[in-house]
């Protein structure tokens, strides 16, 4: 069940860490798709959005309140961002340890290329 990404939030390989708290980790992806793109995971091992149980709504929730604050400390508040999360196959995910993309720092476009 363990991915790159607990390597990671324990500090056992490098990353560009935003945030740390007891419930969530952020840091930026290794191959940015925007001037500002952090993912921002739980501490918990929880693979995809398929496996949150309802004891996890409060971790969840602190998901959002670390993208609320990394996105002020990013400066990219005002202007605005994207939160996303991708889903097993048909979703594009591919390090199965959930996680939220923080994409922001210039106008997003469409939220779909391809139609
Ligand atoms: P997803 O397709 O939603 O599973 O996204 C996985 C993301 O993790 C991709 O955007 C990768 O670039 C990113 N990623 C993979 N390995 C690392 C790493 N070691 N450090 C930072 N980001 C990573």
């Amino acid at each position: 069940m363990a991915t790159i990404f607990s390597k990671i939030i324990n500090k056992e390989i490098p990353s560009d860490m935003v945030y740390q708290d007891e419930y969530v980790t952020a840091f930026r992806d290794i191959e940015p798709q925007a001037p500002v793109h952090i993912l921002i995971v739980p501490n918990k091992e929880i693979p995809t959005v398929n496996d949150i149980q309802e004891d996890d709504e409060q971790l969840v929730g602190k998901m959002f309140t670390a993208a609320r604050k990394i996105a002020a400390d990013e400066g990219v508040a005002a202007d605005g961002y994207r939160l996303l999360i991708n889903c097993n196959q048909h979703g594009g995910q591919e390090v199965f340890h959930l996680h939220m993309h923080l994409f922001g720092g210039r106008p997003l476009g469409p939220m779909l290329l391809n139609r």
